[in-house]
């Protein structure tokens, strides 16, 4: 049965990029493997993307160091200002309550990237870095004193001094292993579409908070723009039946009026959200990183990065570990490892729970007071930049990868 030093369930961007952060650092010092019953493809599929992320400069700059940012941002949109508006579906104008813009030197507030190009990119690069692949799902987990025993669905076995559960929200390794989560599910759905326009957006991003939820127009290269539009979940069955007028006026109420005229350019996907928690980040010879570990509203566009935080803490302790010839599953390691991620996971998640449940309703005292506080933290450049600092993810003490360094 081969043993690796580290094997990670899921192969999605988390779990891709934390074996990618491992190779690279460790070379041929580490045998790391990514076990995904269904393997990013290398190549462009023949299907176009819809799903978008926004990804903030710390996490950037870790997948620049890891060697995937080149291939990515041809294809990324900088987002160079944000809007956020608060009103109603059908008011006439609705006015920026909060407006950022790009850093004085340059730096965009985050870029716009597809998941799948991002997730196609960092496949390659675990390919050329010889991360080993395996094309199955973790089905068995048996923690033990030296190394953990994962069984797969296709009926082989591996072992692992320490396993890595990347394996998205429903995390079959975390309910093996019996952590339990805490979390709520949002009466709330959000559709996703790519939406052309007339006018060009300027790398301007918008956040329409509406009393059903918010309604993001984010920039794509061209007069192109992904939308994450908000519904409750009752009017949010009703959408998918509407024929393409419809849609597209439903749409029109809620878009902005500067882009000029607006067309549908892709399929319209729903995606249901739920706020979701790990009760433990660890367990015996595990660690949780990514949606596995946290679920948390997209309203701030924070999922994945988050997640790439938490890329960068476990690389950064597994490498400093391995080059002692420390054993990385080992209780210290790990505890230090949720040391590190559990407050600005309880906090991020928590605050924008609150964030949602504060803009998503109508109720006339409430709207007032946020509105005030949206225009006093627009008046007040410190809180500003507080709250760009906060997104960048990328300030000092900060692991290694999320500012650039090598590890
Ligand atoms: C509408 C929407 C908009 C979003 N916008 C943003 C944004 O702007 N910015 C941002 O940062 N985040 C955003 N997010 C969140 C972000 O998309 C997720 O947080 C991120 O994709 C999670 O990545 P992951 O690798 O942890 O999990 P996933 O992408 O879910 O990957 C999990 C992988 O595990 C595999 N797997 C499943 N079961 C098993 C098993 N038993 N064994 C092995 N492998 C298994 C799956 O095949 C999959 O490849 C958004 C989410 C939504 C829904």
């Amino acid at each position: 049965m081969p043993v690796f030093d580290v094997a990670i369930a899921g192969g999605g961007a988390t779990g891709l990029s934390l074996g990618a952060a491992l190779k690279q650092a460790l070379g041929a010092g580490a045998l790391v493997a990514v076990i995904d019953p269904a393997p990013a493809p290398a190549r462009e599929s023949a299907e176009p993307p819809l799903r978008t992320v926004a990804i903030a400069e710390g996490p950037r700059r870790l997948i620049e160091r890891i060697g995937a940012w080149e291939a990515i941002q041809p294809k990324a949109q900088p987002i160079l200002m944000m809007d956020v508006m608060d009103g109603g579906v059908r008011d006439a104008v609705r006015l920026p309550h909060l407006h950022f813009d790009r850093r004085s030197d340059g730096e965009p507030l985050a870029h716009m990237a597809f998941n799948d190009e991002i997730v196609r990119v960092l496949s390659a690069l675990c390919e050329r870095l010889g991360v080993a692949r395996l094309a199955a799902s973790v089905a068995g987990w048996r923690p033990g004193k030296h190394v953990a025993e994962l069984s797969l669905s296709d009926g082989s076995a591996i072992r692992a001094r320490l396993a890595v559960a990347a394996d998205g929200q429903r995390s079959k390794l975390r309910t093996l292993a019996e952590i339990q989560t805490i979390g709520w599910d949002y009466d709330q759905s959000g559709f996703v579409a790519t939406i052309a326009h007339e006018r060009d957006h300027e790398g301007r991003a918008e956040q329409h908070f509406l009393p059903a939820g918010p309604f993001a127009i984010l920039p794509l290269p061209g007069r192109q723009s992904s939308i994450v539009w908000n519904e409750r979940s009752a009017e949010a069955r009703a959408l998918p039946a509407l024929d393409a007028r419809d849609l597209l006026r439903e749409l029109e109420l809620r878009f902005t009026p500067k882009l000029g005229e607006i067309r549908l350019a892709s399929r319209v996907e729903a995606f249901p959200f739920r706020f979701q928690i790990a009760r433990r980040f660890v367990g015996q010879r595990l660690a949780l990183v990514g949606d596995a570990a946290h679920l948390v509203h997209p309203l701030a566009g924070q999922g994945l990065n988050l997640g790439l935080r938490d890329v960068a803490a476990i690389a950064e302790t597994i490498v400093g570990e391995m080059r002692l010839g420390l054993d990385p599953g080992a209780p210290a390691p790990l505890g230090s490892y949720e040391r590190a991620r559990r407050f600005d996971i309880a906090a991020s998640g928590m605050g924008m729970d609150a964030m949602n449940r504060l803009f998503s309703n109508d109720v006339a005292p409430l709207r007032f007071l946020r509105d005030l506080g949206l225009r006093l933290v627009n008046r007040t450049p410190p809180l500003k930049d507080l709250l760009i600092l906060e997104a960048r993810g990328a300030g000092r003490g900060v692991p290694k990868l999320l500012r650039g360094l090598s590890l």
